[in-house]
């Protein structure tokens, strides 16, 4: 029997949502354990250290001192690295915190908050960095794979393409690539919500003066919401 690639997660600044992704495979998560050992996964497994590994996937961005060294630990431990999510690809949502300076944020999180009743700050709180930073601002990436998360068609792919060096079927392709509705051209000239008339479910939102924003969204979701009656608002 051929020995089982080792298969290492690590997660940075995030909300777990990737994470959750993972664990969304449902039954093909224990597919997925045919091919792989799944030697550290924070979320599911307490595992202390960084094991070799043949493919590491990390999600999240680079917000602190800390995640700077996580992303280099799994570097050094994994054969090949897979950027997960958008957070790992383009930075994601930590971004937003850049209307507020560092010690805002820290003095919001632990002194001046309604649930917190002292100037506690607990010790080793990793140092936020200046800026938030994609992953390839640390380490080199093997597969770039977006997603807010990804779908878990695209995970199961990413990592067998990737643990076989075959092609991933991951597209540069837009929503509207995969999405079922037609367009035609048409004098609409109002915008309008889906609430408001009765809308063709078979005709594209926009040919209906809804907006969609699947044309500037990659598919990384196989399109459900505009198939069941849902514009796209670019969650991914
Ligand atoms: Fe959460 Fe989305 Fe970032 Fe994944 S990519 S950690 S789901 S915000
Ligand atoms: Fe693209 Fe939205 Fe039109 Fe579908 S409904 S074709 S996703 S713009």
């Amino acid at each position: 029997m051929t020995a089982k690639a080792k298969l290492s997660i690590e997660w940075l600044s995030v909300c777990s949502g990737c994470e959750f992704g993972i664990v969304d495979l449902h039954e093909k998560f224990f597919s997925l354990l045919e091919h792989v050992d799944l030697v550290r996964m924070p979320i599911l497994m307490d595992t202390k250290g960084y094991p070799e590994a043949d493919i590491g996937i990390v999600t999240g961005s680079i917000r602190t001192d800390h995640d700077i060294e996580s992303a280099r630990k799994m570097h050094n431990s994994c054969k090949s690295i897979i950027a997960f999510g958008t957070c790992a690809v383009y930075g994601g949502p930590q971004g937003a915190a850049y209307a507020h300076t560092n010690a805002e944020l820290i003095n919001d999180a632990y002194q001046d908050n309604p649930t917190t009743t002292s100037d506690y700050l607990p010790e080793n709180v990793p140092e936020l960095l200046p800026q938030t930073s994609p992953l390839d601002a640390e380490i080199p990436i093997d597969l770039y794979m977006p997603g807010c998360p990804p779908h878990a068609a695209y995970i199961f792919d990413g990592l067998l393409s990737t643990l076989k060096s075959e092609p991933t079927r991951i597209t540069r392709h837009s929503v509207c690539y995969r999405c079922p509705r037609f367009m035609k051209k048409t004098e609409i000239d109002t915008i309008r919500r889906t609430t408001e008339g009765k809308l063709d479910p078979e005709l594209c939102f926009l040919s209906q003066g809804v907006l969609c924003f699947g044309s500037v969204t990659l598919d990384r979701c196989l399109a459900p919401c505009p198939a069941n009656g849902v514009p796209c608002f670019s969650c991914g």
